[in-house]
């Protein structure tokens, strides 16, 4: 069990770190990673995150033309807060929110205060895509079946336009040209 847990934390530290480069929807793959922390990540305690909104009105400066802004009157229009939950895999830690807190501070016991989003260090692409291959064809072989139709459904259709292409070209060329 600690080997798996020491595996499946080492696959998920790729996606997660670049939700950005993900050949899936966002949504899904914290579907999965939520899945997979569920079942094999320990909770070890709460992170506090702040996330702030600046004002579009005055682009963050509280003021508009000298003047107190209406909008906002601070710059920040919108201050929320997210109780993470902080969960070790392995030998990696992850977070995912608990919940979120935009009228009121809220007061939990906390481990540390994340001010912003939480920045990770990017990963390589290949790197990214593999090991979330491998954890779909664990944990959700139904999207991962949907994803290669796809690849192979687009290589198709590349191979038909390719044939065709060749035959307009072939249609154009002067026979002087051909090689016989
Ligand atoms: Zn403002």
């Amino acid at each position: 069990m600690k080997l798996i847990k020491y595996i499946l934390g080492f696959l998920l530290k790729f996606p997660n770190s670049s939700p950005d480069k993900l050949p899936i929807a966002q949504r899904d793959f914290y579907i999965l990673k939520q899945k997979i922390l569920k079942k094999f990540g320990t909770r070890i305690g709460y992170d506090k995150q702040k996330i702030e909104t600046i004002c579009v009105v005055c682009n963050g400066l509280g003021e508009v033309g000298y003047i107190t802004c209406p909008n906002c009157t601070s710059g920040i229009w919108k201050v929320t807060w997210i109780k993470l939950a902080v969960v070790k895999l392995g030998n990696e830690e992850f977070h995912y929110p608990r919940n979120k807190f935009s009228k009121f501070r809220p007061t939990f016991k906390y481990r540390a205060l994340i001010d912003g989003h939480i920045e990770h260090v990017k990963s390589k692409n290949w790197h990214v895509n593999c090991s979330l291959y491998v954890l779909l064809a664990f944990f959700n072989g139904k999207l991962l079946k949907k994803m290669i139709s796809f690849h192979l459904r687009g290589f198709y259709y590349y191979n038909k336009f390719q044939s065709l292409l060749s035959r307009v070209k072939c249609r154009f060329t002067k026979d002087s040209e051909l090689p016989f």
